[in-house]
């Protein structure tokens, strides 16, 4: 951070190189290790700080269009593994669904197909009072 310092008041970035400098309205300090992973998004509270916190080289001076570069790519990373693992999860959901857990077997789409796969004949779910009025053959 201190390199990054040409003259008073005035800083390079890190990624356009020497030879052109920003006042400090120019500039942003960037934390070279994105604070939340953008693959492993939030982890901890206790990485979370360590991160927030790192050492003077962990920072960076980049000038503001290459600040929101850098944050857009993140942000654009982080978009696509969160919508990575809500397809995963999705595809997930929709497998246990139309799984039955105790066989692991996969079930018929219709609730009548889970039935029968399971072995559950509704008939012997009737209450009492209403199958006493038929004759029920088995
Ligand atoms: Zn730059």
């Amino acid at each position: 951070m201190t390199k990054a310092r040409v003259s008073r008041g005035q800083y390079e970035c890190k990624l356009c190189g020497p030879g052109k400098t920003y006042d400090r309205h120019g500039i942003s300090v960037d934390h070279i290790i994105p604070i939340v992973d953008p693959l492993t998004g939030f982890t901890t509270w206790d990485s979370y700080v360590e991160k927030m916190f790192c050492e003077e080289s962990g920072y960076q001076i980049l000038c503001d269009f290459h600040h929101s570069a850098k944050t857009d790519g993140e942000n654009a990373i982080r978009r696509k593994t969160r919508a990575e693992r809500n397809a995963e999860k999705k595809q997930y959901r929709e497998k246990k669904k139309r799984k039955d857990p105790k066989t692991n077997k996969h079930v018929g789409s219709s609730f009548d197909d889970f039935l029968k796969e399971c072995g559950i004949v509704l008939e012997d779910y009737k209450p009492k009072h209403k199958s006493s009025k038929k004759s029920i053959k088995k």
